[in-house]
């Protein structure tokens, strides 16, 4: 692909000035020279576009890069690599992800030259119930009291994942991906001043959990400062149990009972998690759900995300506009992209749900379906409110219903891989919001996946189709992508960030496909988000000073930092690519 010479479009982003300085990050791979980098607000030049020939990792913090790459240097496949990173991850960004949680994971393989999937979602308990997150009267619990305590955590699903990827396709022994991991658990990290803020911010509820207190705090109660060495010897002791024992030690025996205890016996909310829930628990192999667009093939994760059809009909959707023509400076770009997300979320949230327990309809990427919702978006101004309903797609019995809600969230992190050979791991995982359930066992925190749920199982007389239900997974906006070109896979890439994945996901593939931005470029677009009628705008950057305009197509704005964390990389004729959300921690490494 033709890569432009500079950005089209200068960016000042919100600065992150210290985001680096604690690491030192080999310079392992080229800095490609053609890449513009962004500018912060303060003038100085975030992140740079990557260049690597033979393998690459792109992750939200470098001791999970540099931990990954070292497996492929030393010969490692990516299904390897992504054990090693994501043993790392759940000890340097504990916030985010880690063994309580659950995860997805598109893969490439080089092989057989397909795709296939990987669901690790969290299910709700056997015991649980459609109420699990009504009080006493009925009402849906505020989301913070459902959320801390054991009510709201699932069976967790990324260590049975990451033991089904490695058997499937890992060539090196299981029990070697760990030592990184637990050698850095027992001689101690540095705390990063991203993790520091998230403990910081979270007073009032993390510091409340003893277990997490006793972990992130200091004795006076303050959060660890910048730099400040962290132990985790119970993490290095649970790592070693799955790496002799595989994720049996995890789901059966003294670490099951630990988790099943920590929820059940918690004093104030306490959950439903059995040892039978997690005794049963399986990561399920799905196919790829792909979507065109001019050309590629957009694939990712099918329900229970609602990840990649929500990106397939958004791209659906504004593939009849000449949105590469108007660019990204344009407002008349940003009302198409905008209320065609805003019509896609509509049908995401009637229709899409975990389809293992829920029917959904057939024809949601139907492209014939896309067109005719596209005719609403041929008009001058912003679509009003009632405007936006779910659509009609191919489906015999479209009944379900519900409300579209989000909260913030921060906890999650995407990786991408390529190894050697060509495989490629595109991954999102996840304990849910920061800190997940702030429950911490055994050196690891539980998720708090469980209120991904739609609090009320009915509305208008009517069964929400994200309802709790016992051994459903809870909907997901992760989206997990490869993109493929003839056949070949040419970007893989990902983001945290709630219900907004959707939106940056998009907004990347966008930028990349129709704007001609490298993948670094690509991640450091400002973000313009409209989900639900209101443009949330990036504050500090372009989108930001582009509210007039919106506001005189009809849109209400509202400015305001983003919480994106895209990875991803871009295949070329000049080799790997790699680019890193200047937002957080990551680095993209490689040779
Ligand atoms: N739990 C969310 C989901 O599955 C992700 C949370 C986040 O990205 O912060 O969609």
């Amino acid at each position: 692909m033709l890569k432009p010479r500079g950005s089209t479009f200068p960016i000042r982003l919100v600065a992150f000035a210290a985001t680096l300085f604690l690491f030192t990050i080999p310079s392992f791979a080229q800095q490609a020279s053609d890449s513009v980098a962004p500018e912060t607000a303060s003038g100085t030049a975030t992140k740079q576009l990557v260049l690597a020939h033979r393998h690459m990792v792109v992750a939200a913090n470098p001791l999970a890069a540099e931990a990954g790459l070292e497996v492929l240097r030393d010969g490692g496949n990516a299904a390897d690599a992504l054990v090693a990173v994501q043993a790392m991850l759940g000890l340097v960004e504990p916030q985010s992800s880690g063994l309580g949680g659950g995860a997805f994971l598109v893969w490439y393989d080089a092989k057989e030259k397909r795709l296939t999937t990987f669901d690790g979602r969290e299910t709700a308990p056997a015991e649980a119930t459609p109420s699990l997150f009504l009080d006493a009267n009925g009402k849906p619990l505020p989301f913070y009291d459902a959320v801390v305590g054991g009510r709201s955590v699932g069976t967790p699903g990324t260590v049975r994942l990451l033991e089904a990827v490695h058997g499937k396709y890992g060539s090196k022994d299981w029990k070697g991906l760990f030592g990184q991991a637990i050698d850095l658990a027992e001689k101690g990290f540095a705390v990063s001043p991203r993790l520091h803020g998230e403990i910081a911010e979270d007073m009032g509820r993390l510091d409340h959990q003893p277990a997490a207190r006793a972990y992130f705090y200091d004795q006076d109660g303050k959060p660890l400062a910048v730099g400040a060495t962290l132990k985790n010897p119970a993490y290095a002791e649970t790592l070693r149990a799955i790496a002799s024992g595989g994720a049996d030690a995890f789901y059966t025996g003294r670490i099951a009972s630990d988790i099943v205890a920590a929820v059940r016996a918690h004093p104030t909310n306490p959950g439903h998690l059995s040892l039978q829930d997690l005794a049963t628990y399986k990561a399920k192999e799905r196919p790829a759900v792909c979507a065109p667009y001019r050309g590629y093939e957009v694939c990712g994760m099918g329900p229970p995300s609602s990840g990649a059809l929500t990106i397939g009909q958004i791209l659906g959707m504004i593939s009849g506009f000449e949105i590469g023509t108007l660019g990204p400076d344009d407002p008349e770009s940003w009302r198409i992209i905008g209320d065609a997300t805003r019509l896609a979320f509509a049908d995401r949230d009637r229709y899409m749900a975990d389809s293992d327990f829920v029917p959904m309809p057939k024809g949601l990427l139907d492209q014939n379906y896309l067109k005719s919702r596209a005719t609403l978006l041929r008009r001058p101004t912003a679509l009003g409110r009632d405007d936006v309903r779910p659509g009609d797609p191919p489906w015999e019995k479209a009944e379900l219903r519900i409300d579209g809600f989000s909260y913030p969230e921060h906890g999650t992190s995407h990786f991408v891989i390529v190894d050697d050979a060509g495989n490629i791991a595109s991954m999102t995982t996840t304990i849910e919001s920061a800190f997940g359930s702030r429950q911490m066992v055994d050196g690891f925190l539980l998720n708090n996946e469980l209120t991904d749920f739609t609090f009320a199982p009915v509305k208008d007389g009517h069964a929400v189709a994200n309802r709790v239900e016992p051994g459903k997974r809870p909907r997901s906006s992760m989206a997990p992508t490869i993109v493929l070109k003839d056949g070949k896979p040419v970007i893989a890439i990902g983001s945290p960030g709630g219900s907004n994945i959707i939106s940056y996901v998009a907004e990347a593939l966008i930028a990349m496909i129709d704007w001609k931005m490298d993948v670094q470029q690509a991640v450091s677009l400002p973000h313009f988000v409209n989900r639900f009628g209101t443009y949330d705008l990036e504050a500090e950057t372009k989108a930001a000073d582009m509210a007039r305009d919106l506001q005189a197509l009809g849109y209400q704005t509202k400015v305001d930092d983003q919480n994106s964390g895209l990875h991803g990389i871009e295949i070329t004729p000049a080799g790997i690519e790699g680019g890193a959300d200047p937002r957080r921690e990551g680095v993209a490494l490689g040779d």
